[in-house]
């Protein structure tokens, strides 16, 4: 059985800064309280399989089987996972319940931006000078009816982006510019490596560790420490391999301690 509610997303073409103000509440006592949360094609970022895996407490390869389906990214050419839905009429995403979501601390980034969009007017400027956001409204969504008064800001703030788009910012560097480039074909081994150092992290530790990786691209000692034990120092170091080094980006900061900036 197909939804009640129709699956279609309208982004209203109004640009916001971070001080402008909308309203917007979404809570247990709301008619449509996880209706969006079930036949949705929601794209996993690195970060995002990162702190499900953690919560879950299983493996990156664990996670991925379970949890994920492939897809490639249409006129970008890489593979990326979505969230697998159940396989039932609900179609609705394994961690919904009637009272919402069971892993609402590591929910991904896509369930933290709605209902604020983000975008860059130049690719270099990822972060920063030419930010600005926009309404993404889905047609069955009622929080926009509620009374909680936000700025872009305050939102933010309150959903917790900016981890993500840190953490992910290598990673969405690599998709821009490949996209930029159009239809440039990639060798097999590199989109396999993408998937990896994107995904896996855990086979890609046991590929740092147990390869000449290390002795190849020269890793000083005290970054090797880091990313021996740390998932989060790992992630951050292969997405930045991956960047400058597999699709010859150029470096922007270094990569192991972006965190904390
Ligand atoms: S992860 Fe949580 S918030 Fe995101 S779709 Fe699933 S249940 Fe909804
Ligand atoms: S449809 Fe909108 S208000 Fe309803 S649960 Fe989803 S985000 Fe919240």
């Amino acid at each position: 059985m197909k939804s009640e509610f129709p699956d279609k997303k309208e982004i209203i073409p109004q640009k916001l800064a971070r001080e402008s103000k909308f309203k917007f509440k979404c809570h247990p006592g709301i008619a449509c309280f996880t209706k969006c949360c079930s036949d949705i094609n929601l794209i996993l970022t690195p970060y995002d399989i990162l702190r499900m895996k953690k919560r879950l407490n299983i493996s990156s390869e664990a996670f991925l089987a379970k949890y994920t389906r492939p897809q490639t990214l249409e006129k970008i050419g890489l593979p990326v996972v979505t969230l697998k839905m159940m396989d039932d009429d609900s179609k609705s995403c394994p961690f919904v319940t009637p009272k919402g979501c069971t892993i609402y601390p590591d929910r991904p980034a896509t369930c933290r931006y709605y209902p604020i969009g983000f975008a860059t007017l130049k690719e270099e400027n990822i972060t920063t000078k030419d930010e600005f956001f926009f309404f993404v409204k889905e047609d069955h969504c009622l929080g926009f009816e509620e009374d909680q008064e936000w700025t872009v800001q305050s939102w933010r703030e309150d959903q917790e982006p900016e981890l993500y788009d840190r953490m992910n910012r290598d990673w969405t560097e690599v998709l821009i510019k490949k996209q930029s480039l159009g239809a440039v074909e990639t060798s097999e081994k590199s989109l396999q490596l993408f998937f990896m150092v994107s995904y896996d992290i855990d086979r890609f530790r046991r590929f740092v560790f147990q390869s000449p990786f290390l002795k190849k691209y020269q890793t000083p000692s005290d970054l090797v420490e880091e990313i021996r034990e740390d998932d989060d120092a790992l992630m951050l170091f292969g997405l930045h391999w991956l960047k400058t080094t597999l699709f010859g980006l150029a470096p922007a900061k270094p990569a192991a301690s972006e965190k904390s900036l």
